[in-house]
């Protein structure tokens, strides 16, 4: 049997589309799953999917994360020795009204992974977490040593979870695994519940722009092809831990276990205000600001420290704002045909 393919969770969403596609280019097979659901426009999703599948080296499973049984028999089927797992229950907002489908997706759904992972030779699961798990009292710049317990959103409990439960089974089993906490990615074909889509959208349709935090608010904004690097250069660097476990006769106390957690951002906060000023340079309309107060679940401003990625793979994302903005909004125009 020659190398498995590698499995890309999410395969339909945002992240999962543009990291599949590096994938590919470096001519890896790729397993993609998703259950394609509607928590934004699946003809989105569909869209993407359909470039994906032009390549023959893509096989497309549609299957929900939280099915235990089809789980476990793709994982027997493929025996995947890389899994990236980047799909979940997106979004902060969403989370007040919708707390279940972050349990469903982003916890069943991840011990489905973890399981599949131990029983079938897993040798480097990455998978997403995201800045939220920082909350609102951690100092800028965010860095991954700093203890971070405090989240403030389902959303965010649920990717400080899915952190804690990997080093659960990278210590006991031993399977390397990477958590990635992303900082508002964008770029074409980005998500449509996300502000850089909605100031487009509105700007575009002459709506006007909600601005929480009277617009002061700052994001680390992070390109997703600078996202997908650092993702496809990971897979290469599966954590050691150190070598005080044995099989048999594991030394809690002493032992390290292979996990890993990166910060996956651009280093660099922009001010919302000065987003929708970009966009509006793109599209030459102005915006209708409404300005706005906090929302609860949010934070003033993220801010990603990058020191470990730089030192480990020698890459950091670095695209400016300035640069993305303007691809994004040339994906817009042509995916909308305006
Ligand atoms: P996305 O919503 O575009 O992609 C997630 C995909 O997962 C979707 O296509 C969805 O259909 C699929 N999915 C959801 N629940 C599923 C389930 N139970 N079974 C199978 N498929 C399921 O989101 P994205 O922006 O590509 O985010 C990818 C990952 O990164 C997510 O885990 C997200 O929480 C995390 N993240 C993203 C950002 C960002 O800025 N985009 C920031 C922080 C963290």
């Amino acid at each position: 049997m020659g190398t498995p393919p590698v499995l890309v969770t999410g395969a339909a969403g945002f992240i999962g589309f543009h990291v599949t596609q590096q994938l590919l280019a470096k001519g890896s097979k790729v397993v993609g799953l998703d259950v394609l659901n509607d928590y934004y426009d699946p003809a989105l999703k569909r869209a993407r999917l359909d470039i994906l599948q032009r390549n023959p080296d893509f096989t497309f499973v549609k299957l929900d994360l939280a099915d235990r049984g089809a789980i476990k028999a793709l994982f027997a089927e493929y025996r995947f020795a890389v899994v990236i797992h980047l799909a979940a229950q997106a979004g902060v907002r969403y989370s007040i009204e919708n707390p279940y489908a972050y349990i469903d997706s982003n916890l069943e759904g991840f011990i489905n992974v973890l399981e599949g992972c131990r029983h079938n030779g897993c040798r480097h699961l990455l998978y997403a977490s995201s800045s939220s798990v920082y909350g609102a009292n951690t100092k800028l710049p965010f860095a991954v040593q700093d203890n971070v317990d405090h989240p403030i959103s389902l959303y965010a409990a649920t990717k400080k979870a899915n952190e804690l439960m990997a080093h659960a089974y990278s210590h006991l089993y031993r399977i390397p695994t990477t958590g990635l906490r992303f900082f508002t990615v964008y770029g074409p074909w980005g998500r449509p519940d996300m502000a850089m889509f909605i100031f487009a959208k509105a700007i575009t349709e002459g709506a006007p722009i909600k601005l929480f935090n009277r617009g002061m608010m700052r994001r680390d904004f992070t390109y997703v092809d600078d996202v997908s690097e650092a993702i496809v250069r990971l897979v290469d660097k599966p954590p050691q831990g150190n070598a005080a476990w044995s099989g048999d006769h594991p030394d809690p106390a002493s032992s390290t276990a292979p996990w890993k957690i990166y910060n996956i951002g651009n280093n660099n906060p922009e001010e919302l205000l000065h987003v929708v000023s970009l966009l509006e340079k793109e599209f030459g309309r102005p915006a209708q600001k409404e300005m706005l107060p906090m929302q609860p679940g949010d934070v003033p401003a993220t801010y990603a420290d990058v020191e470990d990625l730089m030192r480990d793979i020698g890459f950091r994302p670095s695209t400016t704002i300035e640069r993305g903005v303007a691809a994004f909004a040339a994906w817009y125009r042509a995916y909308h045909k305006l």
